[in-house]
């Protein structure tokens, strides 16, 4: 058995381990990134709330949770397993370790692309001491002979051991100590059905309104200590695409702004001069997501056109804009994904400040709208 890296928390929270290298640079790069960066790491650790009553947000998940975790310790046994779906950046990670800690058990840390063979798997479940908290980050990614020792663990807390190799393989049944597990997810529609089912609890995190993240600032400000009105929290709320971390990424460079430029205190003038700095603008979008409206309004006369010829517009991957850009413009309702490409809606144009074409009168109306080639573009 191999595997002791799998079970460090290093190997959760390396990038290729959390499989965000598929997203490229582009996207660590961002400032609006939902996902960590090696200074968020670092700066991570401090602002996660260690319990419950701190956690920020999600309501009905919190008031679920306590539920479920005061259940099962006054009948002193673990809790059921819990699955956390929801996109990067909102709480699942803090989430299980809030559970551990509210268990007051460890807390063992590994993700799906740590977890290549059964093997690996095996040599965390069989170290695990009575109601540790196992969190597998990513759990959509672990490798398929280690899903089919996972479905056994959850369900038996057992696990086959296969010693020897070929036809003289025998597997050995192992007990192993009655944990949690803790799964996170980004994408729970790839998540296998008999894994899904596995779950006791499944909590779906979404995205934070304004005014919670205004709290989160404001928390996060007072644990690095600085000092940050109201109307400057609420600036940074409001540009940070409903997502903590990036709330926290945010507050940290008008911080610096305001420290360098400025007496350190976070004003709203002071969040405004410093996000205007960094291209974020007030609805949280940036460069490359104003670049993706700029061209299919602009050149694509609202769309529909493919996701490759938009692409190439802006000089970026297919999949950088599709990952990276997209998600966002369309929870904000500024694009459509149609059958023939993406369209801008009327609060696409309006954001840019241009006037909306009148209905029909766009080039999608017409035959060969969102054709999806790049001639159409030098055409
Ligand atoms: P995920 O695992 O979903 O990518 P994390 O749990 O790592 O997200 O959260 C990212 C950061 O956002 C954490 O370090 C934490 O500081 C902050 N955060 C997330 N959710 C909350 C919350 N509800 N209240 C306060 N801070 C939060």
């Amino acid at each position: 058995m191999t595997g002791g890296e799998v079970t460090s928390s290093d190997a959760a929270r390396d990038d290729t381990a959390r499989g965000d290298t598929a997203r490229g640079d582009t996207e660590l790069d961002r400032l609006v990134s939902p996902l960590a960066d090696a200074d968020d790491r670092i700066i991570e650790g401090a602002l996660r709330p260690k319990r419950l009553s701190e956690f920020i947000g999600q309501d009905r998940v919190r008031e679920q949770l306590s539920l479920v975790l005061a259940g099962a310790l006054g009948r002193g046994r673990v809790p059921d397993h819990v699955l956390l779906s929801g996109p990067p950046g909102l709480g699942k990670t803090t989430v299980a370790m809030i559970i551990a800690a509210e268990l007051g058990k460890p807390l063992r840390i590994t993700s799906g692309p740590a977890i290549e063979r059964a093997g690996d798997l095996a040599a965390v479940l069989s170290t695990l001491s009575e109601g540790e908290v196992v969190f597998i980050d990513e759990i959509h990614r672990v490798a398929r002979p280690a899903e089919e020792m996972l479905y056994l663990a959850m369900e038996d807390f057992r696990v086959d051991v296969v010693v020897g190799k070929g036809p003289g393989a025998t597997a050995i049944p192992l007990d192993i100590a009655p944990f949690t597990l803790v799964g996170a997810t980004t994408r729970a529609g790839l998540l296998p059905a008999p894994l899904r089912d596995r779950f006791g609890f499944t909590a779906y995190l979404d995205f934070y309104e304004p005014a919670e993240l205004g709290v989160i600032v404001r928390r996060s400000a007072g644990l690095l200590g600085v000092e940050l009105r109201d109307d400057g929290a609420d600036e940074i709320a409001g540009r940070s695409r409903g997502t903590p971390r990036i709330a926290n990424r945010l507050l940290r460079r008008v911080r610096d702004f305001a420290e360098v430029r400025g007496d350190g205190v976070i004003t709203r003038a002071a969040a405004r001069a410093a996000l205007e700095l960094y291209e974020v603008d007030d609805s949280g979008l940036d460069r490359l997501d104003r670049a993706v409206l700029t061209a299919l309004t602009r050149r694509f006369g609202g769309g529909p056109v493919g996701l490759s010829t938009l692409a190439v517009a802006v000089g970026e991957e297919a999949e950088t804009v599709e990952v990276v850009a997209e998600p966002f413009l369309v929870r904000c309702g500024l694009i459509v994904r149609t059958p023939r490409g993406r369209v801008a809606t009327p609060a696409a144009w309006e954001h840019l400040g241009l006037a909306a074409p009148a209905p029909g009168s766009g080039p999608g109306s017409g035959p060969g709208g969102g054709t999806d080639g790049a001639a159409t573009l030098f055409g």
